[in-house]
C-alpha cells in the first residue's frame, strides 16, 4: 500500500476505491472490516486504473520493462508465498505505466503498479528494482491497507455507522484523520521497508545490494532529511536498510566445540 506507497500513486490508488465503490452501493463499516472485502474492493478499483491507463496508451508501453518487472517480481512473490504461507493464494497482478503521477504502489490483495520512468530516472539495477517490489509486497502481505482502516474506526468508532467507502476516502482526503494516522502511516513504511529486505533476501538477493535502493532514493529526494507526512525521511530509511543488510551479512559464529574448551 502505502509503499512507496502512500507515495502519491497509492493516495490515488486508495482515492479510487470509492469511486468504484460508490458504483456498487455504500456497505456501512458496521459490516466486519476483513482482508477479503477491502481486497476485493481494492481489486475492482485496480482493474478500472489499468483499463484507464491502457485505454490512455499508458498501460505496459515497453514489453521488456514489463517482462523485467514480472520476472523480479515473480520470484518475490513466490518467496512470499513461503513466507507468508496465509497469502499464497492471492491473485497478484503486477503491471508497469509511463504514467508520470506515479511510481510504485500496491493495493490490497496484491495489485502491483510500477512506473518505468521511475525505475529509469533512479537508473534501478535488478536488485534494487527487487527492493522497490519487496516493499510493495510486504506492505500487501502484512495487510497495512486492512490495519489502516482499523485504526481509522478505533480512532474514530462513528465511521462504523458511515458508507465504507467514505472512510476509505477520508483516510486519504481528510486532513483530521491523516493526521490521527499518520504515525501508523511512518510505522507502515518502515516495517515494509524492513520486512520487505528480509523478504527479498530470502529470495536470493544480497541484502548490501538491495539496501542500495534506499540509497538512490535519497539521492532523488528533494527532502532526504525531512519526514513526510506518512513517510519517513529518505535518509533514515537508508540508513535502516543498511544497518539491517549488515545484519544479515554478517557471518553466523560458529559455537566452539566443547572438545576444544577442555584442552
Ligand atoms: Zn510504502
Amino acid at each position: 500500500m502505502q509503499a512507496f506507497l502512500s507515495l502519491p500513486g497509492q493516495r490515488a490508488a486508495l482515492a479510487q476505491i470509492l469511486a468504484l465503490a460508490l458504483l456498487a452501493g455504500p456497505e456501512a463499516c458496521a459490516q466486519p472490516l476483513t482482508q477479503e472485502r477491502v481486497a476485493a474492493q481494492a481489486a475492482g478499483v485496480y482493474a478500472v486504473r489499468v483499463a484507464a491507463l491502457d485505454a490512455a496508451g499508458k498501460l505496459d508501453p515497453a514489453a521488456a520493462f514489463t517482462a523485467r518487472v514480472r520476472r523480479v517480481a515473480a520470484g518475490l512473490i513466490a518467496q512470499a508465498a513461503r513466507d507468508y504461507p496465509d497469502t499464497a493464494a492471492w491473485p497478484w497482478e503486477v503491471h508497469a505505466t509511463t504514467d508520470p503521477d506515479q511510481d510504485a504502489d500496491s493495493m490490497a490483495g496484491g495489485k502491483i503498479l510500477v512506473s518505468q520512468a521511475y525505475v529509469e530516472r533512479l537508473e534501478l539495477s535488478d536488485v534494487e528494482l527487487a527492493m522497490l517490489l519487496a516493499h510493495e509486497i510486504a506492505h500487501v502481505v502484512l495487510r497495512h491497507n486492512l490495519h489502516e482502516l482499523e485504526q481509522a474506526l478505533a480512532l474514530d468508532p462513528a465511521w462504523a455507522g458511515r458508507p465504507l467507502e467514505a472512510l476509505v476516502d477520508a483516510v486519504d482526503h481528510d486532513a483530521a484523520l491523516m493526521a490521527r494516522l499518520a504515525p501508523l502511516n511512518v510505522a507502515q513504511e518502515m516495517e515494509a521497508d524492513h520486512a520487505g529486505l528480509l523478504l527479498a533476501a530470502h529470495a536470493g538477493w544480497p541484502p548490501e545490494r538491495l539496501a542500495r535502493y534506499y540509497h538512490k532514493m535519497m539521492r532523488a529526494s528533494g527532502r532526504p532529511y525531512l519526514d513526510s507526512d506518512d513517510h519517513p525521511a529518505p535518509a533514515r530509511r537508508w540508513q535502516a536498510a543498511r544497518a539491517l543488510a549488515i545484519t544479515l551479512a554478517a557471518p553466523v559464529p560458529v559455537p566452539m566445540p566443547v572438545s576444544a574448551l577442555q584442552r
